[in-house]
């Protein structure tokens, strides 16, 4: 490509409000421009980096013996219904009537559609398994779309579904498509981590994210430092506490604490540690026709993940709650304990499971009753509730958890039955019964993944991308195309890496020359080769975009050294 005849419209100015560098600089070097909120359009350069890393992908899924597919984008909300997420589904389902009043949805993911082609055609156990996929727009009209590319309310992702006849069938797919993914994200050259996962709305059972390494993720990672134990911190566990602090010995009773609220005040009234304190969370738990109080309990020392409460109740969502209405409803905010307490539904971290020598609130202002012990409860409902932290232990090996932040780039899941039995899509086993599929769903955000490259990498004059992103990845600069000499080196040197099967650009604009390196710099090309004065004593110079390094060459051994640096 010449870059006099390309559309690449570089700019000084940055989209209003970005803060992200890949919706700052994808948007100046003229990779994407904005249409409305979160809805961008593809410009050449965009378009050539979304084909390659959908390039990549689809090689790694044919090799994973995956079948591309494409699916009607409109879907009819009959099959919404039948699923019974049109009502979990929320704002982000865009819904409209066409001119026959009948209601559609603008694909936001697409497991009832893929689940609707195989019903009632795949019917055999024979025909199994079967992993169907596509690369395909989503529209989810997201609450706030923002960081460009990132969170768009259209993207495109590739999303694919497969089909068993046996949950270890599914099992063996899942690493499958574990490996195919990694493979992918090895090959587009990104620091990435397989993280486990919260399953979230979609439902099912075991779920792994892929974590684009980037301090601008709007994930956080525990990671373990020695193994290769990775969860996004809604799903982060931890192992046993190594140094668990000396219990405090007192007989159960009820003590004045007059004004002691707080669990640092509590633990320091009573010259504890935390972790022999009881910490009640108060929430208010939002269901799809009702909602309710709900009371979680933690160890003091210990933080409340609301994604893992969500789960505990199987609510929607949970929400704070003020200490007014709580007093409203009889409750003691900062005295409420466990013991006969009424009213809300409680659970328990297992944190707690088998607990003693704690201190927990009286349901009573300004009392608190030291030497209590899980056991002197009637029943108590235990859930996962805690949050890891840094310094925690790993619950894999001895090592030691810190945070990352990552991109979510890709979502795999293992969802067993929870689409086929609704929807009734069966086969018959091999004893000829009637059986749901097992499925399992592996999603990639195509579109994102763009902006990760450059979330991951970049300086303060634009990207950096990968060689396999690279919109191109060689751009030959001719200093100064008045030159008839330049020009025709420069040209000569276009021939030649076409030739050798190398994509390169030549920038041959009748701009200046610190121009041309700026708008270089922006895009970010991998190699830029700059033909300019020193052309006359036969050398060219390479630089590269990663480190800005230059290496003069001669002019001769440019495709020789450009070869050997490209790999
Ligand atoms: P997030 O937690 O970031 O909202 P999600 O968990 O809702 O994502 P999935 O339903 O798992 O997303 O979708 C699969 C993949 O699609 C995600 O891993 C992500 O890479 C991509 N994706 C999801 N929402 C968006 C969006 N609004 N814009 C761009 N990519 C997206
Ligand atoms: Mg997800």
């Amino acid at each position: 490509m010449r870059f006099s005849k390309a559309y690449i419209p570089t700019t000084k100015e940055a989209p209003t409000g970005a803060v992200l560098p890949s919706h700052i600089f994808l948007a100046r070097a003229g990779f994407v421009s904005q249409v409305a909120a979160g809805l961008y359009n593809f410009l050449p350069l965009g378009k050539r980096v979304l084909k390659k890393i959908e390039r990549v992908i689809n090689e790694e899924m044919e090799r994973a013996g995956a079948q591309e597919v494409d699916l009607s984008f409109v879907t009819p909300a009959e099959l919404w219904e039948e699923s019974g997420r049109i009502h979990k589904f929320g704002k982000e389902l865009l819904r409209f009537h066409d001119r026959k009043e009948n209601l559609f949805v603008l694909g936001p993911t697409h497991e009832e559609m893929m689940v609707n082609i195989v019903r009632n055609r795949v019917t055999s156990y024979k025909q199994l398994p079967l992993n169907l996929y596509q690369i395909k727009t989503k529209f989810r009209d997201e609450a706030r779309p923002r960081f460009g590319l990132m969170r768009g309310r259209e993207f495109v992702m590739k999303d694919g579904y497969s089909f068993h006849a046996t949950t270890e069938d599914m099992d063996r797919e899942f690493d499958a498509m574990e490996a195919a993914y990694k493979r992918i994200l090895e090959r587009l050259g990104l620091e990435f981590r397989i993280v486990e996962a919260d399953s979230g709305a979609i439902g099912g059972s075991g779920s792994k994210e892929l974590m684009v390494i980037a301090d601008s993720g709007e994930d956080t990672l525990a990671v373990c430092d020695r193994c290769e134990y990775g969860a996004n911190i809604e799903a982060a566990r931890r192992g046993a506490r190594r140094d668990v602090p000396k219990a405090p010995e007192a007989a159960f009773s009820r003590f004045k604490t007059p004004g002691v609220k707080s669990i640092a005040d509590l633990a320091e009234f009573f010259h504890v540690d935390p972790y022999y304190t009881l910490k009640a969370v108060a929430k208010r738990a939002i269901y799809e026709d009702r909602d309710e109080i709900v009371l979680f309990f933690l160890r003091g020392c210990d933080d409340l993940q609301e994604v893992k409460a969500v789960n505990a109740v199987g609510a929607l969502d949970i929400v704070d709650v003020g200490e007014e209405e709580l007093t409203a409803k009889g409750f003691v905010p900062g005295f409420i304990g466990p013991m006969e307490l009424e009213g809300a539904r409680c659970v328990f971290d297992t944190a707690l499971q088998g607990a003693t020598h704690m201190i927990c609130g009286a349901n009573e202002s300004d009392y608190h009753l030291v030497g209590f012990e899980m056991g002197m409860l009637e029943a108590a409902a235990f859930a996962e509730l805690y949050e890891a932290k840094e310094g925690d232990a790993c619950p894999c090996c001895d090592g030691t958890l810190t945070y990352t932040k990552g991109i979510e780039v890709g979502h795999i899941f293992k969802l067993g039955t929870v689409y086929s039995a609704p929807l009734k899509a069966e086969f018959l086993n091999e004893q000829g019964k009637s059986e749901p599929f097992v499925m399992g769903t592996y999603g990639m955000g195509v579109s994102r993944l763009v902006a990760a490259v450059i979330e991951q990498s970049h300086d303060e004059s634009g990207c950096i991308w990968t060689k396999a992103t690279a919109p191109y990845l060689v751009n030959v600069v001719v200093s100064n195309v008045k030159e008839a000499e330049q020009l025709e080196a420069g040209e000569k040197l276009y021939a030649e890496l076409q030739q050798a099967g190398v994509e390169v650009i030549l920038d041959d604009r009748k701009e200046r020359f610190g121009f041309k390196m700026k708008d270089a710099e922006l895009i970010g090309f991998p190699y830029t080769v700059i033909v300019g004065k020193e052309l006359q004593n036969g050398m060219v110079q390479i630089v590269e975009r990663t480190t800005l390094e230059r290496t003069d060459v001669k002019i001769d051994a440019l495709l020789a050294t450009l070869m050997e640096m490209i790999g």
